[in-house]
């Protein structure tokens, strides 16, 4: 017997709604080009040669001209210097031709990531990291929200999840997905725990959730025993293992329990960058009125 025969849980497709993101981000780009009399823009910022990172500002590049977003890219010495960096993001603030800002990170040793990170205007803020975006995000007013955390939501929408008043348990609570994560279900009004490694109980905590999401980076750290019967699962997790990529959660073992799960790869993965597409299409549409 297959894992697939035992799987009691839905599989949520991130690839197939992801794509459907892109179908609709590529459709307002091309209201907007109209509106504005020119391509929305996303301008990316690499600093340093971190081969990681070299990757995914390509596919990100990429993933714009696919719907139209026209790409500005700057790429800068490992020793560029802080004011340098901090030079680029003033002129791609002021630019009108730009209307999102992504800085890669990690940025090199020597450089403030937060000072480079918080001078990205709020307005062209479409990584939704700065202090500003996150600080409208905790306050549950509007404003450019993290990709990956934006993508989970969508996913959730998508798959006709409920979040208002269920029980949602985040298992990490870093800047990039934990914390976010936290104030948009708390915002469309899930009762929220947020992990972390100092939680006492984990696996009690987790068999809480009617919603559990899981962004730790630790391999298959969420068993099967770990799962209300009926939840639904989140994997933001991306570990790299001698089988291949596997999320922090036992896949096998918690779709047997889970009413719905997401894999990796193909779930939460994919929305990363279709919801910094629909950010760069959003603050598009914000700055032209
Ligand atoms: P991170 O900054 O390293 O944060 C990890 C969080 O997990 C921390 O809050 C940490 O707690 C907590 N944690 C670590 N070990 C734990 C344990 N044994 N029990 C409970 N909590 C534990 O990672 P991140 O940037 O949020 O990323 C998390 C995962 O998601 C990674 O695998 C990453 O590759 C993946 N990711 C995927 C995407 C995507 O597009 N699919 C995007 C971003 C990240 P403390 O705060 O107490 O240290």
């Amino acid at each position: 017997v297959t894992a697939d025969r035992l799987m009691a849980a839905r599989v949520l497709d991130g690839k197939a709604v992801a794509a459907r993101v892109r179908e609709r981000v590529a459709d307002e780009v091309a209201d907007l080009e109209g509106r504005l009399g020119r391509p929305p823009g996303l301008a990316t910022v690499l600093t340093g040669d971190d081969p990681a990172s070299q990757v995914y500002v390509r596919n990100k590049r990429e993933a714009s001209a696919e719907v139209g977003i026209r790409s500005i890219h700057h790429e800068l010495p490992a020793d560029v210097g802080e004011d340098s960096l901090l030079g680029v993001v003033d002129e791609l603030n002021a630019d009108p031709g730009v209307d999102g800002v992504l800085v890669q990170l990690p940025l090199p040793d020597g450089i403030d990531q937060d000072a480079v990170v918080d001078r990205i205007a709020p307005a062209k803020d479409v990584d939704g990291l700065t202090a500003a975006s996150a600080g409208l995000l905790a306050q549950g007013r509007p404003g450019l929200v993290p990709c990956t955390p934006a993508g989970v939501m969508e996913l959730l929408a998508e798959a006709g999840v409920g979040v208002e008043g269920a029980e949602a348990v985040i298992v990490g609570r870093s800047i990039l997905v934990g914390r976010p994560l936290a104030a948009l279900l708390l915002n469309a009004s899930a009762t929220v725990t947020v992990c972390h490694s100092r939680t006492r109980d984990l696996a009690a905590t987790c068999r809480r959730a009617d919603v559990l999401v899981a962004a730790v980076g630790s391999p298959r750290l969420v068993g099967g025993d770990w799962i209300k019967p009926g939840a639904t699962v989140i994997d933001v997790g991306v570990n790299r293992t001698d089988e291949g990529l596997v999320g922090d959660v036992d896949f096998e073992a918690a779709g047997e329990v889970a009413g719905a799960i997401t894999p990796v790869p193909g779930g939460v993965g994919p929305m990363t960058i279709a919801m910094l597409l629909a950010n760069t299409a959003r603050a598009a549409r914000a700055r032209a009125g």
